[in-house]
């Protein structure tokens, strides 16, 4: 499971999945893990400073740029730009030769060839399509970059798939078709082969071409 927001707070013992891989502490990230898991948590030393007061039993340290297996996969994490007080990590997961890279909110990945380089799907930030959340109130950057630039990262990493999840208002929002094809334009224009929308709340449609009876059984039921 990659992080654990506060919506799953109670539902977590029920998932009970293997392992959670925690990316920042904010509580839209790890807030679900209040009452403790049922397995063991990864999360950097930063992260774990935000969890303190969390009765979580098995807590494992992440270390950025060191590799670590999780159950059949190996996993590596590489450190962001989005919080100064929850530093954030995004997850590049790998089973094989296959990798699939995770980020949750980002302004930029500090590693990003690294990060990125051969993977099959960038799984990313959808808080804004094209209106950037990125601010500075101190130093440091902080916030969200919007899709197009997450495609952007991808095309010059040669990433062909962008999977977009933890959704703002403007899509949650908006109209679901329009914006897929607002993010599928902005893919096409970058030469990947494909980009979706991910919400909260996603259901995925499983067609099955139904033999003609089963078709009438259908209407009649
Ligand atoms: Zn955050
Ligand atoms: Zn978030």
């Amino acid at each position: 499971m990659l992080d654990c927001g506060e919506d799953w707070l109670g539902s977590v013992f029920g998932i009970d999945p293997d392992a959670i891989l925690v990316t920042h502490g904010h509580p839209d990230h790890a807030f679900g893990l209040k009452r403790g898991a049922p397995c063991p948590v990864y999360a950097t030393r930063e992260t774990w400073q935000n969890l303190a007061g969390f009765p979580i039993k098995e807590r494992k340290l992440v270390v950025p740029g060191a590799a670590f297996r999780v159950v059949g996969l190996t996993v590596r994490a590489f450190s962001l730009v989005h919080s100064t007080r929850a530093p954030a990590v995004g997850y590049r997961i790998s089973r094989g030769k296959e990798s699939v890279f995770y980020v949750p909110d980002v302004v930029c990945i500090k590693e990003r060839r690294q990060a990125l380089h051969g993977c099959r799907v960038y799984i990313g930030d959808g808080a804004t399509i094209i209106r950037s959340m990125v601010r500075k109130p101190g130093k440091e950057l902080i916030g969200h970059v919007p899709v197009r630039t997450q495609l952007t990262w991808c095309a010059k990493e040669g990433v062909p798939e962008a999977i977009f999840t933890h959704c703002g208002t403007q899509i949650v929002g908006g109209d679901e078709r329009k914006l897929g094809a607002l993010i599928r334009s902005l893919a096409r224009k970058r030469g990947l082969a494909a980009a979706r929308i991910a919400h909260d709340g996603m259901e995925v449609t499983v067609s099955v071409r139904a033999k003609s009876e089963d078709r009438a059984r259908k209407r009649t039921t």
